[in-house]
């Protein structure tokens, strides 16, 4: 068998064969297939597409070209949440305490924010000292003795992905609906997570543009995550508007703790209503009393304790978690006024773009970033405004705002309807 005899294949749009796959992610994670034979790879696939059974396959053998953590000895289900990206979209910070402290165990790898949208773990990296690089082993007494944990995914995980995401992203094949599935669901599988959570996010924040578009995407990683025996079950949600009011790291979790402290917005609604669906599935509870139980449990004060039992398990300094004005803001601070009267629409892309130039976000992996910048928006999409109200604030510290970032709040003369938080549900097999 040779790595060039399956491009050529892939090219023609044949269906390869599981053993091809599996050769073909062996010669890439032992580093025999070259850069340029991914890329040939890459291209042919986003040309020429998968079958939904091929693509399972393939993210099978990516999988299993690095290490998979065992899933500890504990009775209940395991649970995992998975967000394509957006911009201010924090609910795994809001989703897994609420769901630890009722008793669903958490284990959450997360990743990194890169270009306009955020990623949990830097967000998480916003309370002092805290460790998100857990070994395999910390991570799994940390679920058992916890409840949860969020930590980044180790070295070895899924060696493939990480060079074919590397190759994607310089020769213009990120934007493939079957390597963007395989991409995700292997990382998911390479954890234990018996019960799988997918966002499927769509609009301008998002990879996604149409509901249709992910809809597919959705529905083929729903597909693979059964294939591998895993219950996996997909919502499609909107991400034309930031979910939240504020966007840039401190804002972001400051906005966390204020949620667990009874705070009500879009990030409040969408994060609750993935914990009753996770709920659901776990406990075969109806939907309505999923949502109860998590409501009770921010009353209660519980999901708040038990976010400050996950980061001082990580090592963290939990103060904040009682008290989020000790997490520091930028000193810099430029209002955006409304220079009409009418309805307001703030675009996610464009802000998370604002927030990622002020130095909140990064363009190449690796890089540092300023965890104090970022917006605060004062109006929601949908809002009257009056001309000279303000729309949102800007946190700055050496780079100026742009005063472009204006442009990123449309106002229109009449009311526009936002379609519904929830797209639709693609539901986990029984
Ligand atoms: N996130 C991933 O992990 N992989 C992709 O291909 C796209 C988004």
């Amino acid at each position: 068998m040779r790595v060039y005899d399956i491009i050529d294949r892939k090219k023609r749009g044949e269906c390869l064969t599981f053993e091809e796959l599996a050769f073909l992610c062996r010669e890439v994670a032992e580093q025999r297939a070259t850069d340029s034979q991914i890329a040939a790879f890459c291209m042919a696939t986003l040309l020429r597409g998968m079958t939904d059974e091929e693509c399972a396959c393939l993210t099978v053998c990516m999988r299993d070209s690095g290490a998979i953590l065992r899933r500890p000895r504990i009775d209940g289900v395991l649970a995992d949440k998975h967000s394509t990206g957006g911009v201010s979209d924090s609910t795994t910070l809001i989703l897994v305490p609420i769901l630890s402290a009722l008793g669903v165990r958490c284990a959450k790898l997360s990743g990194r924010g890169l270009a306009h949208t955020g990623g949990t773990l830097d967000k998480l990296e916003s309370f002092p000292n805290i460790r998100v690089d857990l070994t395999a082993e910390e991570f799994e007494t940390q679920v058992r003795h916890i409840g949860a944990a969020i930590a980044g995914q180790t070295q070895s995980t899924v060696p493939v992905d990480k060079r074919m995401y590397a190759v994607r992203d310089v020769t213009a094949t990120v934007d493939s609906i079957p390597l963007i599935a395989s991409s995700v669901m292997s990382k998911k599988l390479a954890s234990f997570a018996d019960l799988i959570l997918l966002d499927v996010k769509y609009g301008s924040g998002a990879f996604m543009k149409t509901a249709e578009e992910a809809r597919e995407l959705a529905r083929l990683m729903v597909y693979i995550g059964n294939f591998a025996h895993r219950r996996t079950a997909a919502a499609i949600t909107r991400m034309e508007y930031p979910l939240g009011d504020h966007i840039g790291c401190n804002l972001e979790v400051r906005e966390c703790i204020q949620i667990l402290k009874g705070k009500q917005n879009d990030l409040a609604e969408l994060s609750l209503f993935h914990c009753a669906k996770i709920l659901q599935y776990a406990r075969g509870v109806s939907e309505e009393e999923g949502l109860r139980a998590a409501q009770e449990c921010v009353v209660s004060g519980k999901a708040l304790d038990q976010l400050a039992a996950i980061v001082r398990a990580q090592g963290g300094d939990a103060r904040a978690v009682y008290d989020e004005t000790l997490l520091p803001l930028a000193e810099g601070r430029q209002k955006i006024v409304a220079e009409r009267a009418g309805y307001v629409y703030p675009n996610a892309l464009e802000l998370g773009k604002a927030c990622a130039e002020l130095g909140g976000g990064r363009n190449v992996e690796g890089e540092s970033i300023d965890h104090t910048v970022g917006l605060i928006l004062r109006k929601r999409a949908g809002e009257f405004v009056e001309r000279g109200e303000t729309l949102a604030e800007i946190y700055y510290n050496g780079i100026q705002p742009s005063p472009e970032v204006g442009r990123a709040f449309i106002i229109k003369e009449r009311y526009e309807p936002l379609p519904p938080l929830v797209h639709e549900i693609i539901q986990a097999e029984v």
